[in-house]
């Protein structure tokens, strides 16, 4: 029978439970259960004659985890895959990686990492100090400790400033929840003064909704019982009043005074105008619902107003600078993750709209413009 020789296989192969029995590529011998599949060359090939193939082993134990029966698997795979190498804790995207077999472990090596001889446990490369899993009041998961640099495809941000991660960092791969090692201390367990809560003598504490109930945040209206949702069911609760807020909304502030309403009014940016928020209250002016539309609200009175029925002037001045700005909204200047008004020198959410100069670059915050009228 001729034998289809393998390609070398700079394609990636498919893992595959198989129906039928096929020959393998390799060592024409058949294959009854699992295999990998080249598509592009459509070869069959045993696991244990892939691992030949590409002259890396299909298991090795690693002195870095040495549980009994616990070896490294070779994982090749369609894709890439996002995983934290528990070896030299970059975060790492690849499609060929040595994971433990024992899926409860989590533990997982990069190429470099599992076959290089230098097995140096990590403390003598100075990571004494930190301990690699941390149980944060954050999240419900251990948080993985990880050395993050820009992934060529994916930005990851940190789930409490939100902006890029860098160096050190924190995380939970399954639900996707990151945090900077510098904002991991940051973030409050209780809030007393927030400007949406009526109490501002009640506490607000840090609170994981069980998933058995539906709650609403006060503020954005969306449900935030689910851990699925944006928040991961995370809020911040005042038992008192039976008030929440989501995580994303507690960090928002009302900003911008506007004559539409006596109370300031803050911004909702479309991206949290789910489906939950038709229950919410339309728009005070055209009064159709604020369905993934850019709004501004007052949490107090429940009061909505589409930004576009607010009649914001399209240009507009400020007393510092000489020409009129114009109406830019949601704009970033560049990649530095850093974004400040260059009117009061605050920093802005690049996730908000701005007034901009083009002839000078000069960024403003809306409330910096129109607040000053
Ligand atoms: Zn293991
Ligand atoms: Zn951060
Ligand atoms: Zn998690
Ligand atoms: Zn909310
Ligand atoms: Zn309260
Ligand atoms: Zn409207
Ligand atoms: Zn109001
Ligand atoms: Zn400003």
């Amino acid at each position: 029978m001729d034998i289809n020789v393998a390609c070398t296989h700079e394609h990636s192969l498919l893992s595959f439970s198989i129906m039928e029995v096929e020959t393998c590529g390799l060592c024409g011998e058949n294959i009854s259960k699992s295999a990998y599949n080249c598509r592009s060359c459509d070869v069959w090939l045993h696991k244990s004659c892939a691992s030949k193939l590409l002259n890396l082993p299909l298991e090795i134990s690693h002195p870095l985890h040495q549980q009994p029966h616990h070896q490294l698997e070779l994982t090749l795979l369609d894709g890439l895959v996002v995983f934290i190498c528990d070896k030299c804790f970059y975060m790492c995207s690849e499609s060929r990686y040595y994971s433990c077999s024992s899926s409860s472990c989590n533990f997982n090596l990069d190429l470099a990492c599992a076959l290089s001889v230098n097995d140096d446990p990590p403390h003598v490369q100075g990571w004494t100090k930190k301990r690699t899993l941390i149980q944060h009041y954050s999240h419900i998961h251990k948080l993985k400790f990880f050395k993050y640099t820009k992934l060529k495809k994916y930005e990851y941000a940190c789930n409490w400033c939100e902006k890029p991660l860098s160096d050190v960092c924190y995380g939970c791969r399954k639900c996707d929840f990151y945090l900077h090692d510098s904002c991991k201390d940051k973030i409050p367990r209780t809030i007393y003064d927030h400007p949406f809560h009526p109490y501002n003598s009640h506490p607000l504490r840090l609170h994981h909704n069980s998933a058995t109930k539906t709650y609403y945040c006060n503020a954005c209206r969306a449900d935030i019982s689910s851990a699925s949702g944006s928040s991961l069911g995370l809020a911040y609760w005042c038992q008192i009043c039976d008030f929440r807020l989501d995580f994303n909304c507690a960090k928002f502030s009302p900003t911008l005074k506007h004559e539409c309403h006596d109370h300031l009014l803050t911004y909702f940016p479309p991206y949290i105008q789910t489906t939950d928020r038709l229950e919410s209250s339309p728009c005070k002016v055209c009064h159709n619902h604020l369905w993934r539309a850019d709004s501004y609200r007052c949490v107090q009175c429940d009061v909505n107003f589409h930004l576009r029925c607010m009649s914001i002037p399209s240009s507009a001045k400020h007393r510092y600078h000489m020409h009129p700005l114009g109406f830019k909204g949601v704009f970033k200047e560049d990649d530095s993750g850093e974004y400040y008004c260059d009117a009061c020198e605050e920093e802005r959410d690049p996730k908000h709209p701005i007034y901009y100069c083009e002839e000078c670059k000069f960024i403003a915050h809306i409330e910096c413009l129109l607040n000053h009228e």
